[in-house]
């Protein structure tokens, strides 16, 4: 029953052929036996899981639920779930209990899904690898000797292996697309300002968008549809009707004009991938779509802008872990300095102060002017090179990144290398606009994701988009054979 889909559990809990509590059952045995091996969980909650599927299986007892009725996901460990430790992959955050739920866990638990626990993550969100988290490092279920892919490396890695049935995430420069890719899953990053960022652990906050990883583009609609929608608890977040995202995914792809950006299939790209990619989009055009050149000249400076900006933003959002109010306090502070100093230097890892310290630099009052002012012009101008795009084009195709997931430990001494094969996800995020990854193949046993760009609140479009692909591909059913 663990490689059902969403939609295809729920049918079954309905029949009545299985209840929610033997399918937690089933997936709590599975994180047990399997997870050891793999470190996508950071926290697992059975009681919780449990009790949440007694109720479930009441309710759908007498007919009544939703279609996530008793179906059993993760959280990221970066949204807020009271009664459940939440961490950010952060020793900072290592006893920290959150008072209350993120908007996203409170509309999941209002849908009647069940939580079977957090997700192992880079820390605090910053990574490509997983590796940064204080946990340890998480494994792709295709080859435990790789990376699952970052940040959301635990959720990707548990939706691949059956380890639960959907998975949040959250994606500030590609954190769900990725591991999307490099795990061979399905991952929605919505248009910022679609899903609330309450609860949700800032990082980068005019980049973070939450979203999930499942296994299909139906079952990404599903989850949406519940996570989706208007937050007065969160500013930035839009008041903007939700779409029927399950009730578009039938919408026919002829005619559909999808632009290819010259700038992304040239150099630095992986041959395996190219083939991948370019072997999608001959079979889009074979469904019934047409492709297009097109140009976006101002990519390549998304990797210097959205580190300044992210950076940036991460150095002030993270002033708040001062040893007073939240998380890590040090032992016997000499007086108030010495409590945020060594309370700081022992609660953050090596990336997260690397970032404080740059991201502090860049917003000094003598570089402001030359880093982030410079920075936000990177990003209008990226931001209108997709706003030409889309007059030309319904959707945009590319790579995910430049490789399959590569080995654990290949770049943990060269950040830079790290950063760079983030070149077609950021941006997006710099821009605010939505995209989606999905199964497309495979390079050397590996799987290779696809990404969709949609323009701001193209949602259905793309999960459409997604869907019909997936009705006619089997790569998104194609389980990694992870039984150690
Ligand atoms: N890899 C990027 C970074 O490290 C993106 C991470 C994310 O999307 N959370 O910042």
């Amino acid at each position: 029953m663990h490689h059902k889909t969403i939609a295809e559990l729920a049918a079954c809990l309905r029949r009545g052929e299985f209840t929610s509590t033997d399918l937690t059952r089933r997936y709590l045995a599975r994180i047990e036996c399997l997870d050891p091996h793999l470190n996508s969980y950071i926290s697992v909650d059975p009681e919780g899981a449990l009790a949440a599927a007694g109720h479930a299986d009441v309710r759908l007892g007498r007919g009544e639920g939703g279609p996530l009725t008793g179906i059993p996901i993760a959280h990221k460990d970066i949204f807020c779930t009271q009664g459940i430790k939440t961490s950010c992959g952060s020793c900072m955050l290592d006893s920290f209990i959150a008072p209350y739920n993120a908007t996203v866990v409170e509309r999941l638990e209002q849908a009647g899904a069940l939580v079977l626990g957090k997700t192992n993550m880079d820390e605090f969100a910053m990574g490509s690898s997983n590796e940064t988290s204080f946990y340890g490092p998480v494994r792709n279920p295709w080859d435990v000797r790789r990376v699952p892919g970052g940040s959301s490396g635990g959720s990707a890695a548990a939706v691949a292996a059956r380890l639960c049935a959907a998975a949040t995430g959250t994606d500030t420069g590609g954190s769900i697309r990725q591991p999307a890719s490099f795990c061979g899953v399905t991952g929605i990053k919505p248009t910022y300002g679609r899903v609330s960022r309450y609860g949700m652990i800032a990082y980068g906050s005019s980049l973070d968008q939450g979203g999930v990883i499942a296994r299909t583009a139906e079952d990404c609609a599903l989850i949406l549809q519940a996570m989706a929608g208007f937050d007065p608890r969160d500013s930035t977040s839009v008041e903007r009707p939700v779409p029927d995202y399950p009730g578009g995914l039938d919408t026919d792809i002829v005619g559909l004009c999808i632009g290819v950006p010259e700038e992304w299939l040239g150099t630095g790209l992986d041959p395996g991938v190219s083939a991948v990619v370019t072997a999608a989009l001959t079979r889009f055009e074979a469904m019934g779509a047409r492709v297009e050149q097109i140009r976006l000249p101002h990519s390549p400076l998304c990797i210097a802008g959205y580190y300044v900006i992210a950076m940036s933003e991460a150095s002030s959002n993270l002033a708040r872990y001062d040893g007073v109010r939240f998380g890590h306090r040090c032992q016997e502070p000499a007086d108030l300095t010495d409590l945020y100093r060594r309370s700081r230097a022992e609660g953050f890892g090596t990336e997260v102060k690397r970032r404080i310290m740059i991201g502090t630099y860049a917003l000094s009052a003598g570089y402001y002017d030359a880093y982030y002012l410079k920075a936000q012009k990177i990003r209008r101008l990226i931001a209108d090179d997709f706003r030409r795009a889309f007059e030309q084009v319904d959707v945009i195709m590319g790579p995910v990144a430049p490789t399959p997931a590569f080995l654990l430990g290949a770049k943990t001494d060269d950040p830079v290398q790290m950063y760079l094969g983030d070149i077609y996800t950021l941006s997006l995020n710099l821009a605010g606009l939505p995209g989606l990854s999905i199964p497309a193949g495979f390079s050397a046993d590996l799987p290779v994701g696809l990404q969709l760009i949609g323009d701001y609140w193209d949602e259905t479009r793309l999960l459409a988009i997604a869907h019909q692909w997936q009705q006619t591909t089997d790569w998104h059913r194609t389980a990694p054979d992870f039984e150690p």
